[in-house]
């Protein structure tokens, strides 16, 4: 806005004076205003007795009455502070133009229980919304009274039914703008065959306009797992071909890229495998699979083969990650999801955060972690190694700076090992049920000798460092080189899965921020004992014993779409470290480790605010609190006080998420749950 937006504004606004502003609510100020006297309004419970109206004068209608008009008071007062504490001109207006008077702003949600996350600000039973920010967190006793004194005066009112309302949940580490190019494409998770694949590209090519597909623009599919088909006869046990696909007419004549689930291999058809260009016969820390006999390329290509198809196949174009970005953002706000750690972002996706952010469409909030890519050439391919870029994508920075708050990009994602499930993740001592390997370090070598000298340039550069680490040996290079980085500056390690008791230690006492994923406990403790024998599970998804040790933050996430991007789930899976049938490698209704499963208070916080602190979001989100913005989510679900931890699951039978807001706009509802709440005119 310009310098006189503001006065613009004012020449344009009906009213000249603020006294005209306010409604007959705010305007009738007593002289002398009573102290305010907590009323008795019986039982707090009934979500009915906040707003019945007293039938007929009896005793203490007076006192009620002086409570209306103190409560009155002090909306007025909430205002008129804001108007006191920001430059204003005579009317109230802002600089920015916005009238701080303006009850039109105004939204008081009712009805509702209020978890403020915030143990400096006590719970409530409604809640006062000035435009995109909290206004005023307002008790039980209080809440009825409020209502009433609001009647006509314009202010907004929502009806919440009996919801609770939280903050709005942080996923600390996802992958979105890979999540909505997923979503665009053909979901190849959980099929039975080979044949069952071929249907679902076959059915997704006869949905896509004729022109769809070319030598330029390849069909691209996610989610395949080839342990997971069942018939002998139809693929199971082996790695698919590009015979496979081939074999259907309407597969071949256009180039196909199927990435496996775990982002490990890729599978081509054969037009694909020949706009590759000649092919070495050996890939280091990668495999092309062949033919037994012919020796030729088979189709699948594995770890660092997959740059083989990286570096030719078409990368995704601006209006990919565009349609990216609003599909994302409209899945995960169906959970609840108002921010997101984007964990690894190239400088394409980067610039997309800023269009959205720039254009509007960017509504969920973004910490994006830069990802260095390969070279100029390749700006879609991340670097194989650490690497240093701030350089490269300094422009993107500025940009993401001046845009708004819905995008950050200030830290960045290094990468050190792989996953546990392919034997991937980086260990001190060799894999239980693989002696012949200790895993994988993505550097130059076992001990990555470059890290701490790009860990140095990057926390230099002002950037949060943030490592990727699985196995023990990774995480002990990790906190080696993070030892370096002071712990205002929040330095994370993504996962932190495996880690030493002595390691435990140092990440408390160092101020690293351990960024955790529950669902990954559940999705891998059906094979981690036998992969890391029992002795080093005493160190592996270890969260309570990381708030032991000393930890203050604990910011959780599903790392979608690895795992759904539910929160919801995540802390099912933090509090019951079973599986969604109550069951785990410990027994029946018998959780993994039990004792170091979180409350679900702390599993709430670790989507909440300690998402917020590892994000440096806490300022404006995390919490309900006044001044924050107004990012919330209404549940049927007392997230943080569950007793059956079962009722935070879909198949549960509860509603869950009813509505989600961002800016104090409802941007979800579940069966018009917004649209039905608003109670305008009383
Ligand atoms: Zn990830």
């Amino acid at each position: 806005m310009s310098k006189n937006a503001g006065l613009r504004k004012r020449a344009d606004a009906p009213h000249t004076t603020a006294s005209l502003d306010l409604p007959p609510a705010f305007a009738r100020r007593p002289p002398n205003a009573p102290d305010y006297v907590a009323p008795n309004l019986g039982d707090p419970n009934d979500p009915d007795a906040a707003y019945t109206e007293p039938r007929a004068p009896r005793p203490g209608m007076l006192i009620g009455l002086c409570v209306g008009v103190a409560v009155s008071l002090t909306l007025y007062l909430v205002v008129f502070y804001e108007t006191i504490s920001t430059p204003t001109d005579a009317a109230g207006y802002t600089a920015d133009g916005t009238n701080l008077l303006d009850v039109t702003r105004l939204t008081l949600v009712h009805n509702v229980t209020v978890r403020t996350m915030d143990p400096a600000v006590p719970d409530g039973a409604a809640l006062l919304v000035r435009g995109n920010e909290i206004a005023r967190i307002i008790g039980a006793n209080d809440a009825a009274y409020t209502l009433q004194s609001l009647r006509g005066t314009g202010v907004t009112v929502v009806n919440g039914h009996g919801a609770y309302v939280y903050p709005g949940l942080m996923d600390s580490h996802g992958h979105f703008l890979g999540h909505g190019l997923a979503l665009s494409r053909p979901n190849l998770v959980g099929l039975p065959s080979v044949s069952a694949v071929r249907t679902v590209l076959r059915d997704f090519i006869a949905q896509s306009p004729d022109d769809s597909y070319s030598d330029t623009r390849w069909l691209v599919g996610n989610g395949w797992d080839h342990t997971t088909w069942t018939d002998a006869t139809d693929g199971a046990g082996a790695f698919p071909t590009a015979a496979d696909l081939d074999s259907d007419p309407v597969l071949t004549s256009i180039p196909i890229a199927l990435q496996r689930i775990d982002v490990h291999a890729y599978w081509l058809n054969q037009r694909a495998i020949s706009l590759l260009g000649q092919l070495p016969l050996d890939v280091a820390g990668g495999a092309i699979k062949r033919d037994p006999i012919t020796q030729e390329p088979a189709g699948v290509f594995v770890d660092n083969a997959m740059f083989l198809v990286d570096n030719v196949m078409p990368a995704p174009v601006d209006a990919d990650w565009d349609a990216a970005l609003t599909r994302a953002q409209t899945d995960l706000v169906r959970f609840g999801v108002t921010a997101v750690g984007d964990a690894g972002v190239l400088p394409p996706a980067m610039a997309a955060l800023v269009r959205g952010a720039h254009s509007g469409e960017l509504k969920v909030r973004v910490h994006a972690m830069i990802s260095c890519p390969q070279d100029v050439q390749h700006q879609h391919i991340q670097a194989p190694a650490p690497a240093f870029c701030a350089e490269t994508v300094q422009g993107l920075v500025e940009a993401a700076r001046n845009v708004s708050d819905r995008v950050a990009i200030r830290s960045v994602k290094l990468f050190l090992d792989g996953a546990l499930g392919s034997h991937g993740a980086a260990l001190i001592r060799p894999y239980d049920d693989a002696s012949e390997t200790k895993g994988i370090v993505r550097c130059s070598s076992w001990e990555c000798p470059e890290l701490n000298e790009v860990v140095r340039k990057w926390d230099a550069a002002g950037f949060q460092v943030n490592i990727h680490a699985i196995g023990d040996h990774a995480n002990q290079l990790a906190i080696n080189a993070l030892e370096q980085v002071k712990a205002e500056k929040r330095p994370r390690i993504e996962h932190a899965q495996i880690l030493t008791l002595e390691d435990i230690d140092r990440v408390a006492k160092l101020g690293i921020l351990p960024s955790m994923q529950p669902t990954h406990a559940t999705s891998d403790m059906g094979y981690a004992q036998s992969r890391l024998g029992l002795d080093r599970l005493r160190g592996a998804y270890a969260w309570q014993r990381f708030l032991q040790a000393g930890v203050t933050h604990l910011p959780l996430s599903s790392d979608f779409p690895v795992e759904s991007p539910d929160p919801l789930e995540g802390m099912y899976s933090a509090i019951a470290r079973m599986d969604h049938d109550a069951k785990s490698p410990h027994g029946d209704q018998t959780p993994w480790f039990a004792d170091q499963a979180l409350t679900p208070y702390q599993a709430v916080k670790g989507f909440t605010s300690d998402a917020a602190y590892a994000s440096f979001m806490d300022t404006i989100i995390g919490t309900i609190a006044p001044g924050k913005r107004a990012d919330l989510v209404f549940t049927d679900v007392d997230l943080a006080h569950i007793t059956n931890a079962q009722e935070l699951l879909p198949k549960s039978g509860k509603r869950r998420v009813l509505a989600t807001w961002i800016d104090g706009k409802c941007v979800y509802e579940k069966d018009a749950w917004c649209a039905r709440g608003v109670e305008v005119q009383l």
